[in-house]
């Protein structure tokens, strides 16, 4: 690992460091924000410390590539760590502290917790990763334990996991309060992703095309038509444009219930993956 402490921004890898460093500022009566990521950031995952800084005093954001989040066969080996430049980023943003554990710290030798969230998690994302959020409840939880926030930001780019994540709080009476933040997007409508770098120029080009499909599906819900019908339409042009298409799906957008049959006359949320070569994709639009 690099060394933490050459970084443009106070940043830890040690528990005690962290703990000390948010017990100060709670002695200051300080309000606390956190922002967990993966790495590799880009400007929507710098919009969420900019919303964090908005809602708290202090920002602690974590950089910690989540080894139970990822199934064998998946992308954790090849998932971009970009430590320097990503601290850079966040000094910029106004991040107050990088905390960066190691594995090892996270998931000790002899680790056996698990924690599953039932609601949200249902379906979707689970049909085709379905360790995926049990892997997302147990570091979050255990991030939300070790950096004791008033507030957490989590983007809507990843819909399913901020309900996940309410319903985690809720659940188990976390007393945190989540704040969603907005999907940020490239000029053409993809939205800002760390696998994006994974894309081939022939592949970026067909990506934008998974937003113009869910603007329409959105579009189409809020101007009445059957979810059935609109559904169809989005998963005929999806399985056109990509190589294979996980889900397209609209459901009620509190819950991620299906809709009842007919025209939504509820909050939805239309939500996809799909994918290009070795790159899964995900986006999600609000409808109706
Ligand atoms: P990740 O590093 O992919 O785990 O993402 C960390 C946080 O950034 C999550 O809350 C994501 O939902 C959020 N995020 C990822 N992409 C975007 C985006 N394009 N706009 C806003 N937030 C995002």
């Amino acid at each position: 690992m690099s060394d933490l402490s050459a970084l443009p921004l106070p940043a830890t890898a040690e528990l005690g460091v962290l703990r000390q460093t948010v017990a100060d500022w709670r002695r200051q009566e300080l309000k606390i924000g956190f922002v967990p990521t993966m790495g590799a950031l880009h400007e929507g995952h710098l919009s969420l410390i900019r919303q964090a800084r908005e809602n708290a005093d202090r920002v602690v954001a974590s950089i910690f590539v989540n080894p139970t989040q990822f199934a064998p066969g998946e992308d954790f080996d090849a998932y971009p760590r970009t430590l320097e430049t990503d601290a850079a980023k966040l000094a910029h943003a106004g991040c107050d502290l990088l905390y960066a554990p190691v594995a090892s710290d996270m998931y000790p030798e002899g680790f056996s917790a698990s924690l599953t969230i039932g609601g949200p998690s249902q379906g979707l994302e689970t049909d085709f990763r379905p360790h995926f959020f049990q892997g997302v409840a147990i570091v979050v939880a255990k991030l939300f334990n070790r950096v004791q926030p008033d507030i957490a930001v989590f983007g809507e780019k990843d819909y399913q996991q901020l309900l996940v994540i309410r319903h985690m709080v809720r659940d188990l009476d976390l007393p945190i309060e989540i704040i969603p933040g907005a999907t940020l997007r490239e000029r053409d409508g993809l939205a800002l992703s760390s696998r994006n770098a994974y894309l081939s120029t022939d592949e970026r080009r067909v990506a934008a095309s998974l937003s113009e499909i869910l603007a329409a599906f959105a579009h189409d819900l809020s101007t009445g038509f059957d979810w059935e019908t609109a559904q169809g339409k989005a998963l005929a042009k999806a399985a056109n444009a990509f190589e294979r298409v996980d889900y397209i799906e609209a459901r009620c957008a509190e819950t991620l219930a299906p809709l009842p049959p007919g025209p939504a006359h509820q909050p939805a949320r239309v939500l996809a993956a799909v994918w290009l070569g070795k790159t899964r994709l995900i986006d999600n639009m609000p409808a109706v």
